[in-house]
């Protein structure tokens, strides 16, 4: 019997099964493909991440393979320049999504999680004691606890039975990577198509290879043909500048769901399985590795047995309002980028009041999940205000949220009332457990400091 399944080798699924490795959890986690997907969704790291990686010690491993760039302009791709932000991370870290599952997927190896591929969850079942996982090939898997971090069209969450209310896509756009024969006509032709088709774009990659947007005819779940993308540039742009030799193609629409609940009995559910929007600010990848952080600890302190009462509830409580406003963010982002006159005009005042330094910072912050903190009396999300003593050792006033994700009050120095526990981690080991404990309160277990 497995402490806890995890079905999804997706990022939300591969840092989950670190976080709880490194509590000692008994962790498999499940892919139904055999192999790591080629295709390139998210293009990088927001500032919440990014200050994860640095808080478990893996930012090294991550800078060494990425590009940094400057925030700002996130916010529906409107130009400005970045704001600062209260971070010792304030870019963001560019980085193919392929390459940031293999190094989740190498750190969640080298602490000891399980991963087998080729295992497609196709049923599920649970009791007092744990949960039955069914593959496609008749395996029958227990576990004391199963999370469902299989993507937008989750089975985990399909068999739950979780209503997923919320907008079907109205638009989809082709993505793909390929080869292009007439580069400058296509870059050119982007400049100008990009002024009212935002949804049409083209990247230099290596090897005179682009990464190519377009938007797609209508709205469909088949994969695209090239057939179809050559057609959709030469509808969009009038020639489809001689692309060939496609790696992969895909298809994404503007589908925004919301899962009702995150949790049935012993049935949790995270990253896009829980929450899908459209890719506007680069969101998605981040959300679900913040799910997972939030959730490990505390699943780990209930599967050990030392969670209070409620605990695992506060999984719900804490992320479901924080995917709500993302879906809201980008919903306001796509229509920013409609090509209608109205949208377009208040695109062009949100330009002109983003000049406004707080409208800027305020709304980078929004996508870069930098301002988002849990712990306010009463349960409301705010900034922490200025920087404490919580804070100041994790050089961000941002990261009580995710140290102390008990989600108690802190009071205006950053000291902690906790009920029992605190969460479990201190960045690389730099903050001595005694000192954890004098400045998060007097409650703090031994074991919950690594
Ligand atoms: C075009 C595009 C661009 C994007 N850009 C960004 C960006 O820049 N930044 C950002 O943060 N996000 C971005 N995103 C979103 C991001 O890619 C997703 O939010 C992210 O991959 C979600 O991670 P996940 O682990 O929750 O799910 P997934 O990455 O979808 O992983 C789910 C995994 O579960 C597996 N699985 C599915 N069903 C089963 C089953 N029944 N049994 C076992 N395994 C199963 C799948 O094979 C898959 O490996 C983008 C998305 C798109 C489409």
């Amino acid at each position: 019997m497995f402490d806890v399944i995890v079905a999804g080798c997706g990022p939300t699924g591969l840092m989950l099964a670190s976080e709880l490795r490194l509590h000692g959890v008994h962790v498999l986690v499940l892919d139904k493909e055999t192999e790591p997907t080629k295709v390139v969704r998210a293009l990088g790291m927001h500032v919440r991440s990014i200050e994860i990686m640095d808080q478990r010690g893996l930012l090294d491993r991550f800078l060494a393979l990425g590009k940094q760039h400057p925030l700002g302009g996130f916010f529906a791709g409107i130009a400005k320049p970045s704001p600062e932000l209260d971070t010792a991370h304030g870019y963001v870290l560019g980085m193919p999504q392929p390459v940031i599952d293999r190094l989740l997927a190498e750190r969640a190896a080298e602490l000891g999680a399980e991963i087998r591929r080729g295992c497609e969850l196709v049923g599920l079942s649970q009791d007092d004691d744990g949960v039955t996982a069914d593959l496609a090939d008749g395996t029958r898997l227990r576990s004391r606890y199963l999370v469902g971090c299989d993507g937008g069209r989750s089975t985990v969450r399909k068999l739950l039975g979780v209503a997923f209310p919320g907008e079907p896509s109205k638009v989809d756009t082709l993505l793909g990577e390929m080869k292009v024969g007439a580069a400058e006509e296509l870059m050119a032709a982007m400049e100008e198509i990009r002024k009212t088709q935002k949804r049409f774009g083209a990247m230099p990659l290596a090897d005179g290879v682009y990464r190519v947007g377009v938007p797609a005819a209508g709205v469909s779940s088949a994969p695209p043909s090239f057939e179809e993308f050559q057609e959709q540039l030469r509808v969009i742009a009038g020639t489809d500048f001689g692309v060939h030799s496609p790696r992969w193609l895909s298809r994404f629409g503007d589908g925004t769901r919301l899962a009702e609940r995150y949790q049935v009995g012993r049935v949790l559910l995270a990253g896009d399985a829980a929450h899908i929007h459209p890719p506007v600010g680069g969101q998605g990848l981040n959300l679900g590795v913040q799910d997972s952080v939030n959730l490990g600890w505390k699943l780990a302190a209930t599967v050990a047995g030392w969670a209070p009462e409620g605990l695992l509830d506060t999984y719900q409580a804490e992320r479901h309002p924080v995917a709500a406003d993302v879906l809201d963010n980008t919903r306001a982002q796509m229509e920013l980028l409609s090509t209608e006159p109205g949208p377009q005009a208040v695109r062009r005042l949100l330009t002109e009041l983003m000049d406004f330094h707080e409208v800027n910072r305020h709304l980078i912050e929004c996508t870069a999940a930098a301002g988002c903190c849990w712990i306010k009396p009463g349960g409301c999300r705010s900034r922490a205000g200025p920087t404490g003593s919580i804070t100041s050792w994790m050089s961000a006033r941002n990261w009580t949220c995710l140290v102390c994700c008990c989600g108690r009050t802190v009071t205006s120095h950053g000291s902690v009332t906790v009920s029992g526990i605190c969460s479990t981690t201190c960045p690389r080991g730099s903050v001595p457990p005694s000192t954890e404990r004098t400045v998060c309160g007097s409650e703090l277990e031994p074991h919950t400091v690594r």
